[in-house]
């Protein structure tokens, strides 16, 4: 039986940059019992429906601007998994969840950053999976997600891997520029610790309403395309336990849970 995962890939210099997070992520492949397949769902797509990208080679995308040449020169030739895709959408199709699939889509770098850190030989198959963040009453905030999730729990026992790709917290505009071992900002300390104790005592209906309980949550997530990936994998998974903490830029957050 796989976990679920949450992760937290910070900026796309993650890859490039030492810090513990990349550190933690490096050795992520050697701990975990290596899946079949991972399916992921990344803060960086967002359609107005469920759908799930079902290329045999999808393409690494490099969504993002501004950073090093190298950064835009990697690429993570991962296969597809039509078939895993297709069984995907049939399993959110029976839990009211109607889904497409995306022949074309790649992965973006919430997807490959993380996986080209733990699993860098790129030869387990990987099918991304849209958030639908913005997308109106229907689909918008935490429980939307975890229902995602939780229609695909049953891929676990078939050792498929399902990972959440966002970021504990999330507040670019106060990114401390001294560096990824900047000093960690204090408030993104409460509100992680508030996280903490509600993902460990599984409490569902405070972590739903995360915005309005937690210290600063909209501070910290000025919008929650980063933080839905953790309904995402808390929705997939069973009891939660902290693997990683550390931050980057002193505002990102960088924790990663595991839901097993
Ligand atoms: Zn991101």
């Amino acid at each position: 039986m796989q976990p679920a995962l949450f992760l937290s890939h910070g900026s796309p210099m993650l890859v490039l940059e030492p810090c513990p997070a990349r550190d933690f992520l490096r050795g992520l492949g050697q701990t975990l019992p290596r899946p079949d397949a991972i399916i992921v769902a990344s803060a960086h797509w967002q359609t107005a429906a469920p759908t799930l990208g079902s290329a045999e080679n999808p393409p690494t995308i490099h969504d993002f601007y501004g950073f090093p040449q190298a950064l835009f020169r990697i690429t993570y030739p991962a296969p597809g998994a039509p078939a895993l895709a297709a069984r995907a959408a049939e399993l959110l199709a029976a839990s009211g969840l109607p889904a497409q699939l995306d022949p074309a889509r790649g992965l973006d770098h919430g997807v490959w950053a993380p996986l080209i850190l733990a699993w860098p030989q790129a030869d387990i198959p990987v099918v991304p999976i849209a958030l639908q963040h913005g997308q109106g009453p229907d689909f918008d905030g935490p429980a939307h997600h975890a229902a995602l999730g939780a229609a695909l729990a049953p891929l676990r026992a078939d050792n498929i891997l399902l990972l959440g790709s966002g970021s504990f917290t999330h507040d670019l505009r106060s990114l401390d520029r001294r560096g990824t071992d900047a000093p960690p900002d204090p408030i993104t300390e409460a509100f992680s610790s508030w996280m903490d104790t509600n993902l460990r005592a599984n409490d569902r209906a405070a972590l739903l309403d995360y915005r309005a309980r937690a210290p600063d949550a909209a501070r910290l997530h000025p919008t929650d395309e980063h933080l839905l990936p953790l309904f995402f994998a808390a929705g997939a998974g069973g009891a939660a336990t902290r693997i990683h903490s550390s931050s980057t830029y002193g505002s990102l957050r960088m924790d990663a849970y595991s839901f097993a």
